[in-house]
């Protein structure tokens, strides 16, 4: 016999669980059930598609007993099976890198979360919530000698030689005082049911039944074996004969989320190409849905035979957050992912599920004003994504992103914005680079705000990098506020003798301010502010440089903005008769660092700003 520590992460992780996870611990059954359910799939999938397997025969099946005087409870299957290193490596550590961010997230929030254990693949140890020991006796198919483990979850484990008849495996717990519920015929059924009803194998409850006399006293006791589950796979089954309940049973099993699903999007495709696919929309985002290292959310079947659910390609990357079954009567049962990746059957499901899925959004847009707004505050961002990266759905995308906007509350797509233009507008304007609150306050606004032109809010870091790529909505083109060309598009005259008047003031603070500024004009659109900062048409803005560079491209050069001065402002105004040189100085640096400041740009010498303000202050 040998013992094993488990790797520290694990040990934590029990601790946790059990700590945390109380309320809730009746999953316990659901996961090893699912886990017996995946083993039973990886092993269909062999005796289908390896030579070496197709000699083992298979009848899969997962059996429940349950022991009252001796309080055990087991559940077997005769799936896949481990060997020792297998056991090791797949009961005594904690492979996915995902581990370390779910004990923060569980630490964080003690109490409930249940949904967590199964994303990150952690849900075995949930059993020892109900146990205070566990055996796993487990043979691999194909191998003729079996091994058990048996831990008591605290910090160790062994493992031993030992027999099984079949391969496959039997996880055998001795409950502890709060586990002695589930020897119970009818408490078992009900979990079952409740969470694995359509596990697509067959799940067997043995039972004594017996029965008592008038005076209460046992009669004849009989065992008995009853089958507990429904099995039939879900997606499979009409429309017509599925009920509410049962999408929402089934999405609580698959998605491993205690919440009702948003809505779902059941298809069944027959004809040249013949596959079922059902899609759950979480109502709340996955909480990886920003990770690299995400865990996709769709599930390949073949026939009902379960092919992986690791693989991202099921989906674009900017739909990560939907979780469902496609199930394809036309694949091969051995693919490899590779193969996949290049598979025209797949593409073809692939693509076609896509453009299900956006006309169901639309649908939900123009029909169900409720659950959009839960949908667009969860999923905005990766629909931007989308625009971004799905050029063949690009149309689709733009009628669904949804924007802030300087004159109508809460959010507006880019038709409604078409609608609200002004006859002669052109373009659609938009203003990026800070938070909501910078860019309502920007002076760049004033003119549109003067002329009643509406321009959008895009606070999001994200339409930055989007906005440009996208260009033109229908005729429109999608202008940003903070360029130099911005003004001309308004329409605003140039005003020659205003321009001649202050051109002294022009050169001067041009001299004052050298190279921190491209070039120094007099402003067509501020109204109140004495100055704004624009990029030049092809430069990249301010704050987009300054992202950049936080995103680690240091070899981004140093963008200098071009400074528009409001001739009319009283600050402006002031310097015409001036020959004071430090006054003068003073006066351009304050310009220019209140213009970067009030578009939420860093000074790069914040001590030089104070300094000249306050001798601006003194005089
Ligand atoms: P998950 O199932 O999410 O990966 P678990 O902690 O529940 O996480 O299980 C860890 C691993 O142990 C599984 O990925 C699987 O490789 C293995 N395992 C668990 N139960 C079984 C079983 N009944 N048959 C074969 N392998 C199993």
């Amino acid at each position: 016999m040998a013992q094993h520590q488990f790797q520290t992460e694990v040990s934590q992780l029990l601790h946790l669980i059990i700590h945390s996870l109380y309320s809730n611990r009746e999953i316990f059954l659901r996961e090893i059930v699912s886990n017996a359910s995946d083993a039973l799939d990886k092993l269909k999938y062999l005796t289908v598609a390896d030579d070496a397997y197709k000699s083992i025969s298979f009848d899969p099946r997962i059996d429940i007993a349950f022991n009252k005087d001796e309080k055990t409870l087991s559940v077997a299957d005769n799936g896949i099976g481990m060997n020792e290193a297998d056991l090791i490596e797949s009961l005594g550590t904690i492979a996915r890198s995902g581990t370390k961010a779910f004990l923060e997230k569980l630490a964080e929030d003690v109490k409930k979360d249940s949904n967590l254990i199964g994303q990150f693949g952690v849900g075995f140890y949930s059993a020892f919530m109900v146990a205070d020991r566990i055996e796993v006796i487990s043979r691999k198919a194909g191998e003729e000698a079996a091994w058990k483990w048996t831990s008591d979850g605290k910090d160790s484990y062994e493992i031993e030689a030992a027999s099984r008849d079949t391969q496959g495996t039997t996880v055998l717990l001795y409950l502890n005082e709060e586990g002695t519920e589930y020897t119970n015929r009818w408490s078992i059924e009900d979990i079952v049911k409740r969470y694995s009803n359509h596990v697509a194998f067959p799940i067997y409850l043995t039972y004594d039944e017996k029965e008592y006399d008038n005076k209460g006293k046992e009669k004849s006791s009989k065992t008995k074996t009853d089958r507990i589950n429904a099995g039939t796979a879900l997606w499979r089954r009409s429309k017509g004969e599925l009920k509410e309940e049962d999408y929402m049973e089934f999405y609580k099993q698959l998605g491993h989320d205690t919440d009702e699903p948003l809505f779902y999007i059941h298809t069944k495709a027959e004809g040249t190409l013949e596959y079922a696919t059902l899609f759950y929309i979480p109502r709340k985002a996955p909480f990886d849905l920003y990770h690299v290292d995400y865990k996709p959310g769709v599930k390949l079947y073949v026939k009902r035979i379960f092919i992986t659910d690791d693989d991202k390609e099921l989906m674009p990357t900017w739909l990560r957050f939907v979780r469902g079954v496609i199930d394809s009567e036309d694949l091969p049962l051995n693919v490899s992912r590779e193969i996949l990746q290049q598979n025209k059957v797949l593409l073809n499901i692939k693509n076609a599920s896509v453009k299900k899925l956006l006309s169901e959004f639309k649908a939900l847009a123009d029909n169900n004003q409720e659950k959009w707004e839960t949908f667009i505050g969860q999923y905005n961002r990766p629909l931007k994504e989308g625009l971004y990266q799905d050029y063949a759905n690009r149309e689709s995308l733009q009628e669904l992103v949804r924007f802030k906007s300087s004159i109508v509350e809460g959010w507006t797509s880019l038709a409604d914005y078409a609608s609200r233009m002004k006859s002669d507008q052109k373009n659609i304007y938009y203003i990026t680079g800070g938070d909501e609150r910078t860019l309502r306050a920007s002076p760049l606004l004033e003119a549109y705000r003067a002329k009643e032109i509406e321009v959008l809010i895009m606070d999001d870091e994200i339409d930055e990098i989007i906005i440009p790529s996208v260009g033109k909505y229908k005729d429109w083109e999608l202008k940003a506020v903070n360029r130099s060309g911005a003004d001309e598009e308004l329409g605003e005259k140039q005003d020659k003798q205003a321009e001649k008047e202050i051109k002294p003031v022009i050169e001067k603070i041009k001299k004052a301010l050298g190279d921190r500024v491209k070039e120094v004009k007099l402003s067509r659109r501020l109204h109140d502010s004495p100055s704004c900062i624009v990029a030049d048409e092809n430069d990249p803005s301010i704050q987009m440089a300054q992202m950049l560079r936080a995103m680690g491209q240091t070899e981004m050069p140093d963008i200098k903005p071009i400074l528009e001065l409001n001739g009319e402002h009283p600050i402006v105004a002031s310097l015409k008769d001036s020959e004071d040189e430090e006054r003068i100085a003073d006066v351009a640096g304050v310009l220019l660092d209140q213009a970067l400041l009030v578009e939420g740009v860093k000074l790069k010498d914040p001590a030089d700003f104070v300094k000249r303000m306050n001798r601006l202050l003194a005089k």
